[in-house]
């Protein structure tokens, strides 16, 4: 679980600032959630933040060089946390008073870490339960198909999902605006309950959300019919995307705040989308470059010849150069994909391919007869002969 920060950034526990920086710059676009097709890409650019975040600080790195990676860690938690806590409560999102801490229930023989949780309210930096905010709606995710040409210029993609969308007919509330509406008498309309706990450091007061209500302070008489009170229902939405330059198959876009409504009135998750390129007929991908089997006659091969050679913009000219081989491979720098979020293209390979005539006409036939006829590499070989070869295809 808990990896030192240096390890993180892979550099020396002695590393310069400027070392550190280098160093974040590199793990965050490799692993950054946008581009990189590692599952837990989003889980490491955490981590790479939080550690650059802590060793480009003068005075947090000195900190955590005292005290390594578990005491910092904790310390920090509880720093935050205390001076987050005069702000807590109003938000009145109740929850476990003993989760978070990996499943400690037993309360008293949990050890500091509860104890700390309980007093300062435990949750926040990243813990994902948040007490004090309400919680974020689910992440959703979706396929998202498209051509070879679109992920080389870009495109901006509509599509549509289905998402839980806010109920229609009670705006999210979960009950009929003619409901009848009542004080909740187990908070009294306060949204949250407060409970005093014995434990080895004191007496301490815990705040949750009021079971009864739910932590809304009232009660309503009825529930709403459309959405069983759950706020909101099945829907479906029209979503557009921005698809960079250069994405491959296989990698996921985030669009922030696109997933499912937060039950709790908190921001919607995410929408996470992964791309598929199709294949294409005449171009094959491997990583920013591409490959094209081009066709020539024999005789273009033997003389040379200039041909159009297609690429994702437009046809380019190319010289085929005298005497070339079936399978030989031509590079058109630049001519292959953009690099995602860097600067540059791959480069296009052309493979040349000789293609045999399936079907000849006389003069041709009787050409390539002489050229059989006048055998090997050792003849003498005059122009007009080459000539005629190539006149007759
Ligand atoms: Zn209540
Ligand atoms: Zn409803």
């Amino acid at each position: 679980m808990s990896e030192d920060f240096y390890d993180v950034l892979g550099v020396g526990s002695n590393a310069s600032a400027d070392e550190i920086k280098q160093a974040y710059r590199e793990k965050a676009t490799e692993y950054h959630p946008d581009v990189s097709d590692d599952p837990d890409a989003e889980e490491k650019f955490k981590k790479i933040q939080k550690a650059k975040q802590v060793l480009t600080d003068d005075e947090k790195r000195e900190a955590y060089d005292r005290m390594g990676h578990d005491r910092y860690q904790q310390a920090e938690k509880h720093g935050y946390d205390a001076g987050d806590a005069g702000g807590a409560g109003g938000g009145g999102m109740g929850g476990d008073p003993f989760g978070g801490m990996g499943g400690g229930a037993g309360g008293m023989g949990g050890g500091l870490g509860d104890i700390f949780e309980q007093v300062f309210g435990g949750g926040g930096g990243g813990r994902g339960r948040g007490r004090s905010r309400p919680q974020k709606g689910q992440d959703l995710r979706t396929g998202l198909e498209i051509d070879l040409e679109e992920a080389y210029a870009g495109a901006e993609k509509e599509f549509s999902i289905a998402r839980p969308e806010e109920c229609p007919d009670c705006g999210g509330s979960g009950h009929p605006p003619s409901a009848d509406v009542q004080t909740c008498p187990e908070c009294q309309g306060q949204g949250q309950v407060t409970q005093v706990q014995q434990t080895p450091l004191g007496r301490v007061q815990q705040t949750t959300a009021c079971p009864r209500c739910d932590g809304e302070g009232s009660l309503y008489s009825e529930t709403c019919g459309e959405c069983r009170g759950e706020g909101y229902v099945q829907g479906e939405a029209t979503l557009s995307v921005e698809v960079p330059e250069g994405i491959r198959d296989g990698q996921t876009l985030r669009m922030d705040r696109e997933g499912a409504p937060s039950p709790e009135g908190g921001p919607r998750g995410d929408l996470l989308i992964d791309v598929s390129v199709r294949e294409h007929d005449e171009f094959e991908r491997e990583g920013d470059d591409l490959r094209y089997r081009m066709p020539v006659s024999f005789p273009q091969a033997t003389f040379g010849d200039t041909v159009q050679v297609p690429t994702l913009e437009g046809d380019v000219e190319f010289e085929i150069p005298e005497a070339t081989q079936s399978g030989e491979t031509f590079r058109l720098q630049g001519k292959g994909m953009p690099r995602l979020q860097r600067r540059g293209e791959g480069d296009l390979y052309v493979q040349v391919q000789i293609v045999t005539p399936d079907s000849m006409n006389a003069e041709q036939r009787e050409a390539l007869e002489n050229f059989a006829e006048a055998g090997g590499e050792e003849i003498d070989v005059n122009e007009g002969f080459f000539e005629k070869i190539k006149r007759s295809f």
